[in-house]
């Protein structure tokens, strides 16, 4: 049986072959563990194989769908995070509704799926309460913003969330604007298909979307730089098309149970 460590070595490998296949430097592109379902002692043994291994990409990144299941294993890690070797960062990959915002707010650092202007401006105020509570740090008077990406449908699949891609700029633009949230990319999920132009495209549609705001001028745009997409079954077409931050569950903890 293929141990966690070594997988998450073969994972490696793969970012790093897909990189070198498509003429990019593997350092641009960050591994994130996609942790749904995973107990807590299964993600610190993801976290120990990371420092293990080096700490390659720096810190570890961990992302949650559910908030629920990232309240359950938050302190566990937080706990096990105050040891510099399994520090780590915590991202929400899954929906963020909003009366979740402040148990969000508790664990993560960064809000992978802004999708609509709505839930932008709850962050935001979210953000600045936190801070009156004192539940947040605060430098130079303004609470640390959380950081945002934009996540873009880009496939038009209907069962996908995310803003389409038409509505991307105005709304990557009205978050980039809030004083409390700090753009730095854009997220989506590959196209759900065989067919492999269909896949490519829907990635390349991100990265052009990422290079026409990154590249705007636009007030709070300049660090929107990240492109988080790519999963287990299609990381290496994603980092031909440009991704920066690869979403693995399966290629690192193996198949999830069927829900029950
Ligand atoms: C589950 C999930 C992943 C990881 O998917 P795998 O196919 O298991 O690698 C990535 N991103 C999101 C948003 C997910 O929900």
């Amino acid at each position: 049986m293929t141990s966690l460590a070594e997988r998450l070595r073969t994972a490696h490998d793969r970012v790093h072959s897909a990189a070198v296949a498509a003429d990019r430097d593997p350092h641009e592109i960050r591994l994130l563990l996609a942790v749904k379902t995973q107990p807590a002692e299964r993600i610190l043994q993801a976290l120990r194989a990371h420092a293990d291994q080096g700490s390659p990409g720096g810190v570890a990144l961990l992302g949650h769908n559910k908030i629920q299941e990232m309240d359950a294993t938050g302190p566990a890690l937080s706990e096990a995070g105050e040891h510099p070797g399994l520090a780590h960062e915590m991202h929400v990959i899954g929906h963020l509704q909003s009366n979740k915002i402040n148990a969000a707010l508790r664990w993560a650092s960064c809000i992978q799926t802004l999708d609509t202007t709505r839930l932008a401006g709850k962050l935001d105020a979210a953000v600045a309460r936190q801070a009156e509570r004192g539940d947040r740090e605060v430098r130079d008077d303004e609470p640390i913003p959380v950081e945002v990406m934009v996540q873009v449908n880009t496939s038009g699949e209907e069962s996908k969330a995310g803003v389409a891609p038409e509505s991307a700029r105005d709304l990557a633009l009205a978050v980039a604007a809030l004083p409390h949230l700090r753009l730095t990319g854009f997220m989506t999920i590959g196209a759900n298909t065989d067919d492999s132009g269909a896949v490519r495209a829907s990635f390349d549609a991100l990265t052009q979307i990422r290079d026409d705001i990154a590249g705007s001028g636009e007030l709070g745009t300049e660090a929107a730089r990240e492109l988080s997409m790519g999963m287990s079954g299609d990381l290496e077409t994603a980092v031909a098309a440009g991704a920066t931050m690869v979403r693995l569950g399966t290629a690192v903890f193996g198949a999830r149970e069927p829900a029950a």
